[in-house]
């Protein structure tokens, strides 16, 4: 053979090697700065690599069936020649001790099959962390010639904005709720899906299912489009029977197509990327606040004086900024500073 073996890492995901990919995606979780300096160098290699993917985003409320309907999903696009990443943010690993998504064993003949990928959610840090994590283990995935690339979560707190703000389509899964409001899903969560599925519409079910579609596609038509020219399908379907899978999938193909023409996708993927660099900036900024001796001396005083109300916020943080010798943007130092 002439020619050699890839040996960088970097040459290596690219080259589709699974256990690269997935040093790789560990280099990219850990914290430590060097690693994420490598970490950064071993991004700029591969992005040359990336953008080839469908980047499918997908939520839905706990039991909803989201683990059901992505081996559904993931099931029949490999068994069509597609390469399928899954990654996960789950935030509420922090303050529950324990994770939604993560514990328990799901998805697990996806996890088996060779033309797929499952990474769970990275396990520790704030959901801005744990959102950079995902979003650099998903173009790690791509560069290693995945072409979907499905990120969930789960529908508790702001972990849906972090995941609609990283892919091309975000899907909301909903379950058929029991009364007439449209259990458990937010207004907000709505206002961000591209594609709204009705699962679980068998069975006993089916009624209520097919209430809350024609709810759902209420709510879809009262508000503003998120892209011109696109009005949210929703899809009714049945993960556990395999039913309007394949009919979600168009829609998502059909909205990628309509982004496509005239260069949205492009505009939304740059616009994406360029908001990612400042989320960068704002958590190094706060890391390195955070590390400056003289902060850290502070910290527990000043902490201590906004929680029992002898300072506000603003002049806590005024205290911590001028401790760190950051110009302030307005007044000088606060005045009763030692
Ligand atoms: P997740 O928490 O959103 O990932 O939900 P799971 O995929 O773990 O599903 C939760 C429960 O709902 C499980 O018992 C599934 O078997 C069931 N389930 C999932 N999809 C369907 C469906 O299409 N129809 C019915 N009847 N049950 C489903």
């Amino acid at each position: 053979m002439s020619t050699a073996a890839p040996t960088s890492l970097g040459a290596r995901v690219v080259a589709g090697e699974r256990r690269a990919l997935a040093r790789a995606i560990t280099l990219v979780e850990s914290t430590r700065s060097d690693h994420r300096a490598e970490a950064g160098a071993l991004l700029d290699d591969v992005l040359p690599a990336t953008g080839n993917a469908v980047r499918v985003g997908i939520t839905g409320t706990p039991g909803a069936g989201k683990s059901t309907f992505i081996e559904e999903l993931g099931t029949r696009l490999t068994a069509r020649g597609h390469r399928v990443a899954v990654l996960a943010i789950d935030p509420s690993s922090r303050r529950s001790g324990g994770s939604i998504l993560g514990d328990k064993t799901r998805m697990e003949s996806l996890a088996r099959n060779p033309g797929a990928f499952i990474r769970p959610s990275p396990s520790a840090g704030t959901l801005g962390g744990v959102a950079r994590r995902t979003r650099e283990a998903a173009l790690l995935c791509e560069a290693a010639g995945f072409d979907v690339v499905v990120v969930e979560t789960v529908g508790v707190g702001q972990s849906e904005v972090a995941v609609a703000d990283m892919v091309d389509c975000f899907l909301l899964l909903a379950a058929p709720g029991g009364g007439d409001e449209l259990q458990g899903i937010k207004r907000g969560i709505i206002e961000l899906a591209d594609v709204i599925v009705v699962n679980k519409a068998d069975g006993d079910l089916l009624p209520a299912a097919k209430r809350a579609v024609s709810d759902h596609r209420h709510a879809a038509h009262l508000l503003r489009p998120k892209h011109p020219g696109w009005t949210v399908p929703v899809v009714a379907a049945s993960a556990l029977q395999g039913a309007g899978i394949d009919e979600v999938w168009e829609d998502v193909e059909r909205l990628v197509a309509h982004l496509r023409e005239g260069g949205a996708l492009d505009r939304l993927r740059a616009d994406q990327a360029v908001a990612w660099m400042w989320d960068e900036v704002r958590e190094q900024l706060v890391e390195s606040f955070r590390a400056d001796p003289a902060v850290a001396g502070r910290v527990g005083e000043v902490e201590g004086s906004v929680r029992s109300g002898e300072r506000s916020p603003t002049t806590g943080a005024r205290h911590l900024l001028a401790a760190h010798g950051t110009p302030l943007a307005s007044e000088a130092t606060p005045s009763e500073d030692p």
